[in-house]
């Protein structure tokens, strides 16, 4: 038996808004009638109340996901329209219009999710050690707040929150006595280049995108890239009862490759540097004095020109990136052979 009312909420017009509502009561009231009063699995909770889990890739490759689509939060777009806010760079907007379908699961969860809550003996373990809530969107009421504490209860292991809509979690902890002991919320800053300055005083951690320009010329510690979650888990673990509020910044992931073409450069002109150095050698020992005259020449201008590369402060930034891990490299670019002809200290 599937939940017809679920299934079919999609097809309501998007600005019908107390259609979507009315349809969505009726809904996990009708799962509540007909499922078998126990946590169901994933598999059953999509059936008896329509939410669907995203199994996720890239970053979050391994990270189960419940949430929205940003398309239906009037607060996402409220922030995409600003081109000040960090939203107007919203990656999931551009990927969900090449994905119906996750599109449409996603819209049909935040229907759902933020006009009626799901009992929490319903919400099933997703049998992870980590699951994200709202990779696409953000939380769009109490309501929605509320049912992902619930999701947060029947998880073993974390849950990892990013919102700019604090106030809906603060309702949702204070009617619950508190926010679950599994789940690791941080506050996204809104605006590129500047880390939210009020935070809950339950917020675990914060997480600021910055540009290139910026994190160079303030040499800010990109904390955040192209790892995946799983390995890194930070933002997952961190806990504010324990060490306090966990800063954590990320490069505007459409500079992400650009990062790494700054490496790759300094890393050809190593190759450059290391390949003139053996025509030099060659040409001395050939005792041929006119190419061993040229090819000091040209040893000499690439080490120049790599000191000069590597003395840039967006490289030196790039390569702080990349030493540190959180700009991921081809396997080939080597980075202690750079280390090793700049000098280390460039960019400590
Ligand atoms: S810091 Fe680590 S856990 Fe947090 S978003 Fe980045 S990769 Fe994921």
């Amino acid at each position: 038996m599937k939940n017809r009312i679920a299934e079919t909420i999609i097809d309501i017009p998007a600005d019908n808004h107390a259609a979507i509502n009315a349809a969505a009561r009726a809904a996990v009231a009708w799962g509540i009638e007909n499922a078998p009063a126990r946590q169901l699995s994933r598999a059953e909770f999509k059936n008896w109340f329509g939410i669907s889990v995203n199994a996720m890739s890239g970053k979050l490759d391994g990270v189960p996901a419940v949430g929205s689509s940003q398309a239906e939060s009037a607060g996402c777009q409220a922030l995409a329209a600003d081109p000040d806010k960090i939203c107007s760079h919203c990656y999931a907007a551009a990927l969900l219009a090449l994905r119906a379908g996750l599109s449409k699961n996603l819209q049909r969860n935040g229907r759902i999710l933020r006009a009626a809550e799901i009992p929490a003996i319903y919400w099933p373990d997703l049998r992870a050690d980590m699951v994200r809530v709202e990779s696409f969107s953000d939380c769009q009421s109490v309501t929605m707040a509320t049912n992902y504490c619930h999701l947060a209860d029947a998880q073993t292991g974390r849950v990892g929150v990013w919102t700019k809509f604090p106030g809906w979690y603060d309702a949702a902890f204070k009617i619950r006595g508190g926010k679950p002991a599994n789940m690791s919320i941080g506050i996204s800053s809104a605006y590129l280049n500047q880390q939210a300055a009020a935070l809950p005083t339950w917020a675990d951690f914060v997480f600021t995108v910055y540009d290139l320009q910026t994190a160079a010329a303030d040499r800010v510690a990109i904390t955040c890239g192209g790892r995946k979650c799983r390995e890194c888990r930070v933002c997952y673990n961190a806990d504010h009862t324990r060490g306090g509020v966990t800063v954590v910044n990320e490069l505007l992931k459409s500079q992400q490759l650009s990062a790494r073409a700054h490496v790759r450069r300094v890393y050809k002109q190593v190759l450059v540097l290391q390949a003139r150095r053996e025509r030099l050698a060659a040409a001395e020992m050939a005792a041929d004095r006119k190419e061993s005259k040229r090819c000091a020449r040209l040893v000499k201008n690439s080490a120049e020109k790599l000191q000069r590369m590597a003395s840039n402060e967006i490289t030196a930034a790039c390569l702080r990136m990349a030493t540190a891990g959180v700009i991921k490299l081809d396997a080939y670019v080597d980075l202690q052979t750079v280390f090793n002809e700049i000098g280390k200290q460039v960019v400590a």
